[in-house]
């Protein structure tokens, strides 16, 4: 029997792509790799989540403006939010990133979801649409700052139950 290489990936859809109705385009670009959605979520991005998910990044001259990208500070309202979408499957992460494109969009396959929608900011920063985990490592700590065990519809890491006293929570109101 062959040992098959599942893995997981993080997947967002960053807000250019959600203020250009690019959604729906990307998933089925990204169907292409026949792989699972075992997550998915459409949230505000806090600054502290938007620093630690980039924070292999933080030296860079262009961090202050990435971290404003992520949060949605260029595209602003409705659109300051990601879609964060798990993926699992055979070699997911390699299909993700081939489909996604290479980073700087100008020299990104023009068929990629990069090459075709991204573009440099004035102020130098690639926006490009989609980020996507680039080795299993990054795919652990990403799910895990992105999603909580309950929010994946998988087995996919270790998990743990305790017991929380007094924990506020929002709930419906009916
Ligand atoms: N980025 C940028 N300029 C650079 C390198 C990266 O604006 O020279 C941005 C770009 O949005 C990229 C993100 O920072 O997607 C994360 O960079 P990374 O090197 O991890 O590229 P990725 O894994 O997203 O291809
Ligand atoms: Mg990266």
């Amino acid at each position: 029997m062959t040992d098959k290489n599942v893995q997981q990936a993080l997947v967002l859809i960053k807000p250019d792509g959600l203020k250009k109705s690019l959604t729906g385009n990307i998933l089925t670009k990204l169907s292409e790799a026949k792989l699972c959605i075992v997550g998915a979520r459409v949230l505000h991005v806090s600054e502290e989540l938007a620093k630690e998910h980039y924070k292999q990044l933080s030296d860079k001259p262009f961090f202050g403006e990435l971290v404003k990208y992520i949060r949605g500070g260029i595209h602003g309202e409705p659109y300051d939010r990601v879609m964060a979408l798990v993926y699992q499957g055979e070699n997911a992460i390699d299909k993700l990133r081939k489909i996604a494109g290479s980073t700087n969009p100008e020299e990104a396959d023009p068929v990629s979801i990069r090459g075709a929608y991204g573009r440099i900011t004035t102020k130098g920063v690639y926006e490009n649409v989609v980020h996507c985990s680039s080795d299993p490592a990054e795919a652990e700590r990403e799910i895990k700052l992105w999603f909580t065990p309950d929010e994946i519809a998988a087995d996919i890491y270790p998990t743990k139950k305790i017991v929380l006293d007094k924990v506020e929570q929002t709930v419906w109101e009916k």
